[in-house]
């Protein structure tokens, strides 16, 4: 990926560090500078962000080592500052598969704060342990009467070292926990809702449900980073926003490619072009303005390939005419009437072929190009 870093390769997986993220060494330098910490306390802010990626990170390797039980692969993960990206080739379609790939990321955060819950009850004692308990309480009470700063005057503890920031890790794989299950879609609290759904009501129509309210939420992340000054918030707003649309745009386009075939929009009517035609006769046909591209057959009528509009133009500019078309003839993709739309969509749309035949074993039925594809989709949606 473009604009990364490649940072290792684990369980078979490329690991990425997008160069934004060394907006957040600069954003500890920031905090620690703002909070007057001393040399000692700001590489133990910076060691806390380390970490905090490290959790991230694990989270990804959750979905990417459950999607792998399904015979998904994982092209990478990418780290950025707002969160971490496992780039699945896919999603399971089945929706059981689904839920189990979405929610494995947030267990895995659940067993990292349980793990370090217990570590932390293990060595730390007495009046440690209790200020430890204290600051979990304090975090998720939402009912913050306490200054934490005068608590940590008041206790004799540094803002700083391991008493500190093992409940502040702890803390903060709880809060990844409840802010990925918020069932945003595309994040995983989204997938999870549409997995369910679709249990019930099938995928299309599960996914438009998931990206609507997935959209309404990410709006309320924009309004309410933009107000509080979470720019954070507002930014994972937008991804959140864009990737609901563009993917619901991706199932509904995919159910409506499975529903036709080749046979449905092939144009029978085309022109035959013959390899030892001229091609003046090809542009003559051009400039009538009805067909762009053009099958070429050899003498006996078997198909040799296709001439295509760019061929053509080439030729007229280059005062090629004189030539034959055999010359300026490429190869041309042959589907079967019983085609799915799916295929025939992406050999003109993902391959770039400006043209496809279609035959069966009587010979060639018709042809299907760009302009026909677009035309198609237009009157069946
Ligand atoms: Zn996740």
């Amino acid at each position: 990926m473009r604009g990364s870093l490649r940072l290792f390769t684990w369980f078979g997986i490329p690991v990425h560090l997008h160069w934004s993220f060394g907006l957040i060494f600069l954003y500890a330098l920031w905090i620690g500078y703002d909070n007057s910490l001393d040399l000692m306390g700001t590489l133990w802010l910076m060691g806390f962000f380390v970490a905090l990626f490290g959790c991230v990170l694990l989270h990804e390797y959750g979905h990417a080592l459950t999607a792998r039980r399904y015979d998904v692969d994982t092209h990478d993960i990418i780290l950025t500052p707002i969160g971490g990206i496992a780039r699945l080739e896919k999603m399971p379609e089945k929706p059981s598969q689904e839920f189990v790939v979405a929610i494995a990321g947030p267990l895995v955060n659940v067993a990292i704060a349980l793990l370090l819950l217990g570590v932390s009850a293990l060595v730390f004692h007495e009046e440690r342990w209790e200020f430890f308990k204290w600051f979990l309480n304090q975090q998720f009470s939402f009912s913050a009467d306490e200054d934490t700063g005068q608590i940590l005057e008041e206790s004799g503890i540094q803002p700083s070292g391991l008493m500190f920031y093992l409940p502040v890790l702890v803390a903060t794989n709880i809060g990844l926990v409840l802010f990925n299950l918020i069932p945003a879609f595309p994040m995983d609290g989204g997938r999870i809702f549409r997995s369910l759904m679709a249990m019930k009501w099938g995928r299309v129509r599960a996914t438009q449900w998931a990206a609507w309210v997935g959209q309404a939420i990410a709006v309320l992340f924009i309004a309410y980073g933009l107000w509080s000054n979470a720019f954070t918030l507002a930014l994972v707003g937008l991804f959140v926003f864009t990737t609901a649309r563009s993917e619901n745009a991706m199932v509904q386009l995919d159910d409506f490619l499975r529903r036709y075939k080749a046979s449905d929009l092939l144009r029978p009517q085309f022109t035959r072009m013959h390899g030892n035609d001229w091609m003046q006769s090809a542009a003559a046909l051009l400039q009538q303005g009805l067909e762009r591209h053009f099958l070429v057959f050899d003498l006996d009528d078997q198909l040799i390939g296709m001439l295509e509009e760019n061929s053509i133009v080439a030729a007229i500019k280059k005062n090629l005419l004189s030539q034959e078309i055999a010359q300026f003839t490429q190869k041309v993709e042959v589907v079967s009437p019983e085609e799915s739309l799916q295929r025939v969509f992406f050999l003109i749309r993902q391959q770039g072929n400006p043209m496809i035949a279609v035959a069966d074993e009587s010979g060639i039925l018709g042809v299907i190009d760009e302009a026909g594809l677009y035309h198609f989709m237009r009157m069946k949606k």
